[in-house]
């Protein structure tokens, strides 16, 4: 109804002009809130972008299709009120009635406005643009595409005859991705999940499955987890596809290359569009494929605003538009895995890693047989920097990895028990030796580090713990000569840094590579012989449930790094430094055994009522005082308690977040458990409006969201 109000704020236009639906971006009162109605003297296609006035601002719109949202506030206007569309911006083809319907099937399960989620994912250069302006730019983008297919084209490509497992893969794939959508009994094909140990050559499969639907006329759509893969997949798909216009779509681009590579897409002239999870929005009118890598990668899941999960809203779409979705990993989602048992996805399997190169071999360094003596640092012990020794005199790469970056995660005083917190989170500030900065990882609040402890004087503060900074000066201190290089978050802060380090390391000008998860993925080093991983038990006792499917798949992918190369695969190996070797996450990766691990933990998940067993949502509030926000969400579960719904689900009692207060605001969550998708969907539905009205009420209330299908508990 404040959609109404607003409307009513200018002057109405009369009540003969034909009434349309338009999808705006109006956060300052979104709830589930459908298109709004406007009128307009034209007739205008769904999937149109209009400019339209509300309250006193200019918005760009989409012509919504009707009928479709079943919540329409604005259903009661009175026609006479109506506001008319100030511009249509022309030359564009209407967005496709499928690509709305993915935009509010979205919208809808991760409970946002509908034209909040639409116009949000469209290129933020198009709000700003007027039809003569637009003209401009689609001219431009036909002939930026009109350069790419005349680039010269040197050598024709070379493809890799088929390894057997490779080509059984494909047999299956090209029956289904032949097969007309509408042969198949519910008119769309089940996802496939291809299931492949690290350099089994999936992407050679990606790269296969994208020629039989280019062949086809039709466009395909790859998704990677993080903007650093895509220049390493988009220079293999270019080279394959030579003379094919090949477009990515990621938030590193400038705003006018994102505008650019989008209308490419939009208008069917962009044949393979490359992108990170915004790009599952893409619209593409052709769309035949859809293939989504490293499908268990957390960075799908977006984590503000509309918290979707690209790689779901990728099998969702290849649903809509009947056409097939290969998700691929070494390590997938149990989510993925739980579906491929039931039969509901595909499974094919890569088993084998090409040339028959084997994996590392893992070798479980037990923390408690070291003795503690003086100048033994546990994370650079004594049998690792022997090791790592070896591989310096054979002139082969190492690389370690440690999930903290900074020199250390705390300051201590041993006088006064002082530590570095951070004034404004409960957190603690990360010593950053480089710049003498005490560094709050959570609101940035940084300061230069003391010369003495704060509360007592003591001069003799020390780091606890360890980060990358440190392991590096570590090694640098221990193994003089050898070329130590730093990859995280804070060495590769610059705009290409992260490039010329990498370059660095194909190269062979770095002997031992440090850093965080950054380095465990997808990059296909050569001449990398030994990883290790130094104490990473932190996530075995995690309050996480997911914390251990996170690990296993992070060390799985970080041993992917070694041997890559099958003449070097067979004295490759993975060192895990652990204080619990006998755990069964460790058991099962030094089998390389994947589909063990993923038994015990679906075992597990299912006498704990976990996902994929059962379904939850997060309900988080912030404020300033963790009183508001848990009076919010004790009312919001009262309120949803005396709901006929609420015998179906499971809400739980309210927590602050796992770093309860982050730049002074105190942060709650309220987990919601349904046994069934439906029951949870259901439940959010009615509780929206109420949670806006809940909000009104509590008035120191700062924000609230709902997360559906959170990934971090
Ligand atoms: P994954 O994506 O499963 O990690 P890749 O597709 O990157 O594996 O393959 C690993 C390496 O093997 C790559 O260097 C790739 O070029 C090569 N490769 C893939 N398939 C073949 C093949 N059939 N014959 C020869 N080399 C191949
Ligand atoms: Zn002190
Ligand atoms: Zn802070």
């Amino acid at each position: 109804m404040v959609d109404t109000a607003q409307q009513l704020m200018t002057a109405p236009v009369g009540a003969d002009l034909p009434r349309i639906k338009v999808a705006v971006d109006a956060p300052q009162h979104s709830g589930i809130g459908g298109p709004l109605d406007y009128v307009s003297e034209v007739v205008l296609a769904p999937g149109s972008l209009v400019r339209v006035p509300l309250g006193k601002r200019e918005l760009l719109g989409i012509v919504w299709p009707r009928g479709a949202q079943a919540i329409e506030p604005t259903e009661y206007a009175d026609p006479s009120k109506l506001r008319a569309i100030l511009a249509v911006l022309e030359g564009l083809t209407p967005l496709s009635a499928s690509w709305c319907r993915l935009l509010e099937f979205a919208a809808a399960y991760y409970q946002r406005g509908v034209g909040e989620v639409a116009l949000s994912v469209l290129p933020p250069q198009l709000r700003e643009l007027q039809s003569p302006q637009l003209q401009l730019r689609l001219k431009r983008m036909r002939k930026w595409v009109a350069e790419q297919i005349a680039a010269p084209v040197q050598a024709s490509p070379s493809r890799p005859t088929l390894s057997p497992a490779q080509a059984e893969v494909l047999a299956q794939l090209d029956a289904l991705l032949t097969e007309p959508a509408s042969a198949t009994a519910k008119g769309a094909q089940a996802p496939v999940l291809l299931y492949g140990v690290t350099g089994s050559g999936k992407t050679e499969v990606y790269l296969r499955a994208a020629e039989h639907a280019l062949k086809q006329g039709r466009q395909v759509l790859v998704l990677v987890p993080e903007i650093n893969l895509t220049p390493q997949l988009e220079a293999r798909f270019a080279e394959r596809f030579v003379g094919r216009v090949l477009v990515s779509l990621h938030s590193g681009l400038t705003p006018a290359q994102r505008l650019r590579n989008w209308l490419a897409a939009h208008e069917g002239q962009a044949e393979l569009v490359l992108g990170t999870r915004l790009a599952v929005f893409a619209s593409m009118p052709r769309l035949g494929l859809i293939v989504v890598d490293e499908e268990h990668d957390p960075s799908y899941k977006q984590q503000d605003g509309a918290r979707y999960s690209a790689r779901d809203l990728a099998v969702y779409r290849a649903h809509l538009e009947k056409i097939p979705v290969i998700l691929g990993s070494a390590t997938p989602s149990l989510e993925s895995w739980q579906h491929a048992n039931q039969g509901r996805y595909k499974r094919l399997a890569l088993p084998e890693r090409i040339g028959g190169g084997a994996l590392p071999r893992v070798r479980l360094f037990d923390m408690r047989l070291m003795p503690l003596s003086k100048g033994v640092t546990t994370a650079l012990t004594r049998p690792l920097l022997e090791a790592l020794r070896l591989r310096l005199e054979r002139g082969e790469q190492s690389l370690i990895f440690l999930n903290r970056r900074g020199y250390a995660p705390v300051l201590h005083c041993s006088e006064c028990n002082w530590k570095s917190d951070c004034p404004h989170c409960s957190a603690w500030r990360v010593f950053h030796k480089g710049d003498r900065s005490l560094r709050c990882h959570h609101c940035g609040f940084s300061e230069r580090v003391p010369a003495a402890c704060p509360t007592c004087g003591n001069q003799d503060i020390a780091p606890l713990g360890r980060g990358t900074e440190r392991l590096e000066e570590q090694l640098r201190e221990q193994l003089p000569g050898a070329r130590v290089l730093r990859i995280d978050a804070d060495s590769t802060k610059l705009k290409g840094e992260l490039e010329a380090h990498m370059a660095a390391v194909h190269a062979g000008e770095v002997d031992i590579v440090v850093g965080t998860q950054m380095i465990t993925k997808g990059h296909d080093f050569r001449r990398i012989t030994f990883v290790a991983a130094v104490n990473p038990d932190g996530a075995l006792f995690s309050s996480d449930f997911r914390a251990p499917e996170r690990l296993f798949a992070l060390l799985m992918q970080a041993g992917g790094r070694a041997g890559r190369d099958a003449e070097q695969a067979a004295r490759s190996e993975m060192w895990v430094q652990t204080w619990h070797p006998e755990h069964a996450l460790y058991k099962a990766l030094a089998k390389h055994d994947f589909e063990d691990f993923a038994k015990s933990q679906l075992a597990e998940r299912e006498s704990a009522g976990l996902p994929p067993f059962a379904h939850l949502a997060m309900l988080r509030a912030e404020a300033r005082t963790p009183e508001v926000a848990k009076a919010f969400l004790d009312a919001a579960a009262r309120w949803a308690q005396a709901l006929p719904v609420a015998a179906e689900v499971l809400i739980y009692p309210c927590i602050p977040m796992s770093v309860a207060r982050i730049a002074n605001v105190e942060r709650m969550q309220m987990l919601v458990e349904a046994p069934s998708r439906s029951a949870l969907q259901r439940l959010l539905w009615l509780w929206n409006p109420e949670l806006h009205a809940l909000k009104r009420e509590h008035k120191g209330l700062m924000r609230w969201a709902v997360d559906v299908d959170p990934l971090a508990i």
